[in-house]
Order: structure tokens, then sequence, then C-alpha cells
């Protein structure tokens, strides 16, 4: 779907805030460790490839979630190592070795099903990773004999054993029990594989933030580089973050409404004095959900709550004045002394910063600074 350019709806994406805070961890790891970017779901809602193409001086690849957002980057000029974190589809092997795409090994099972799509693929050339499942439970060997395996039948093939990681479930919580016990189960695998690959990695951003001294070869930075502290309010940042979206429209609409007047599907909102309600184009379709009701956006600097039950494109929000159409609202962002984070629309919705930018759908267009 093509972004609406039509409507006052936008998400504006500072990129030079993205890569003050690349450049911020850097500083605080102060050591040499690979960056590679994690721009995987659209580049968590703020555009992968401008947000690619922007980070691609201070970064040393790139992390996306499956061969599609790979094929992307590299059609937008992207030329740098790009590692799907994720098993591909067995049969697409020959296009993510053409554009030298890094795949990952979930399992031996997976290498034996790529094994039967190797004709005309030019396997000196098919990069891997092996991924060790070492406590989070979704994908990857638990053992270091199935990753030993793995990489003696690539070695038939002559793939090229390039890295072997891990992913950690608990390193943004303060409980350090789960987190100290995959570290030991992926170093106890890493140090009995037949040999070490270029890469092993195993920090997302938590782990780079709060576990640093852990951080190997690769610190595979998202939610950080977004500006987002990707504890939520848990754990205190440990240096300068920046958030690089905000989310911005305008009201479209003006009207008074009288006391008993309804507002919305349902007319779940009465009201219960006369009330000046403002509509703004967005909606659920937008990513904007349901659950916003009752949570506020800012207009001329002031908290106005939202009314009603937010529409598929439209929501209405109670204002203090009458006020001309085109008037801004800001929905995450700063207005006056008011400030709206992504962390303030996740505590209302209940969710993680992560899936508020992540929902962002195509249909807002994005504004770059
Ligand atoms: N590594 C893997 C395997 C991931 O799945 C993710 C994100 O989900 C990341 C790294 C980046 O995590 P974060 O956004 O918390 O830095």
């Amino acid at each position: 779907m093509k972004p609406s350019t039509h409507r006052p709806t936008q998400a504006i994406i500072n990129l030079a805030a993205m890569q003050a805070n690349i450049k911020n961890f850097k500083t605080y790891i102060n050591n040499s460790t690979e960056i590679w970017a994690v721009v995987k779901a659209n580049g968590y809602g703020h555009g992968a490839n401008d947000v690619a193409l922007s980070a691609n001086d201070l970064v040393s690849g790139f992390c996306v979630s499956n061969l599609d957002e790979a094929i992307e980057l590299r059609s937008h000029g992207i030329v740098k190592p790009i590692l799907v974190l994720s098993g591909i589809v067995p049969a697409d092997i020959h296009i993510a070795v053409n554009l030298r795409v890094t795949v990952t090994v979930p399992s031996l099972d997976w290498l034996k099903l790529v094994i039967e799509h190797l004709e005309d693929v030019e396997t000196e050339h098919l990069k891997y990773h092996i991924k060790v499942d070492s406590g989070m439970g979704r994908i990857g060997v638990t053992t270091a004999q199935e990753a030993n395996d793995i990489i003696a039948l690539a070695d038939n093939y002559d793939m090229v054993f390039d890295g072997v990681f891990t992913h950690f479930a608990t390193a943004d919580e303060a409980a350090q029990e789960k987190f100290e016990a995959q570290w030991s189960q992926f170093n106890a695998i890493v140090s009995a594989l037949s040999r070490r690959p270029k890469y092993v990695h195993s920090s997302n951003s938590a782990a780079g933030i709060w576990h640093k001294d852990t951080i190997q070869d690769i610190e595979r930075l998202g939610d950080a580089m977004y500006g987002l502290n990707p504890s939520g309010r848990t754990l205190d940042m440990t240096y300068q973050i920046t958030p690089a979206l905000e989310l911005k429209s305008e009201l479209t609409h003006i009207k008074t409404i009288e006391k008993g007047a309804t507002v919305g599907y349902g007319g779940a909102f009465v009201a219960d004095q006369s009330t000046i309600v403002g509509t703004v184009p967005i909606g659920y379709a937008d990513g904007w959900t349901r659950d916003m009701t009752g949570f506020y956006v800012l207009v001329n600097g002031q908290r106005c709550p939202i009314i009603g039950r937010i529409s598929m494109d439209q929501m209405t929000i109670a204002l203090p004045e009458i006020l001309p159409i085109g008037t801004k609202v800001t929905l995450i962002g700063q207005d006056g002394d008011e400030k709206i984070t992504v962390d303030d629309v996740a505590a209302h919705r209940g969710t993680i910063n992560y899936e508020v930018v992540c929902l962002l759908s195509d249909r807002i267009k994005r504004i770059y600074q």
C-alpha cells in the first residue's frame, strides 16, 4: 500500500537523532564491536530503507527478519552484510546467495532441506550463521552436536560458516538468573564447536545496555537505535538516547455538540455537557488501535482527551475551544511544555514500545528530517 500523502497525518523521523543514538551507544560500549542495525519490520515502523541508508556509514551490517526485507534493502543500494535472523524458505536459497545475503541456520533439518535446492547455487558464496537456542525457545539448535553436524554438512558444499548467535529472552529485566543461564549455555555450545566462526554474537539492545561486558563480535542494535528504552520503564537507560519518531496530524472537522449527543460507533461517548469535538484523520487502519480511546493528544500544548471509539480512519477528541481546521495535533512528540512518548502510548495500551511503532501502518506518510 502506498502512503496517503493527501492527508495531514505523518510520522516525522529524525534521522540525525537515530545516528546520534548509534554514536552514543558506541561511546558507551567503548570497544570495537561491530554494530549491525536491526531494521526488520520496516525499521520498527521508521522506514527500513531510509533508516538503513542513514545508518550505513555508522554500522557494519544489517539484520532483517525475512528474505523480502533483505531484498528490499539490496534494491535500495545497501551493499553491507545483511543477516536474515530466521530461517528462510529452503527453496529460496538461490535468492539469498545471489544477493549475498547471510542466512540463519536454525536446525540441521533445515539445512538438509536447503541441500535439496542447491542446483545452480554458488555454495561457496552461501554464508550462514548458526542460531543457538540457549533458552528463548523459538528457533535454533540446542546442542553442540547439532551445530557441529551442521558445520560438517555445510563444509561438504563449501558453504561459509560466518557466525553463531543466540538471542536473550530477559536481557531487559532486572532479574539476572535467566540471562545468566542463557549466557552460560551459549558459551558452552560455542566452546564445543569444531571451529570458531568470524562472528560470535548474542547482544540485542538490552544486552548491550545492561550487560555490556557480554557483548561479543556483533551488537544487534534495534530498539535503542530508534531512541527507545528496550525495557520500557523497568530499567533506566545508561546513556543518552533520543526518540526518532513523532506522530502528527491536524484537525479536519470541528463542531459543538449538546448534552446527550453521542459520538462514534456504538454511540459510546455521550456528552454530559456541551462539548467541542474535533476530528483527526487517523484510525486503527493506521495502527492507532481502538484501545487508544481514553488516552489524549496534544493541541496547542494542551492535553485533549480522545473520546468515542477509534474508527478505521478517524478519531474524535474533545477540544477546549473552537479551533480552525488545520490546527496541529500531536499524537507522539512534543507540543509546548507537554510531551507524549511512545512509552506513554504503550503504557496506556498495556504493551511495549516496540509494538506501538511497528504497528504504524504503511498508510502513514513518513517524513525524514
Ligand atoms: N536480535 C534478534 C534475533 C531479534 O529478534 C531482535 C529483535 O527482536 C534483535 C536482535 C533486536 O532487538 P532490540 O530491538 O531489542 O535491540
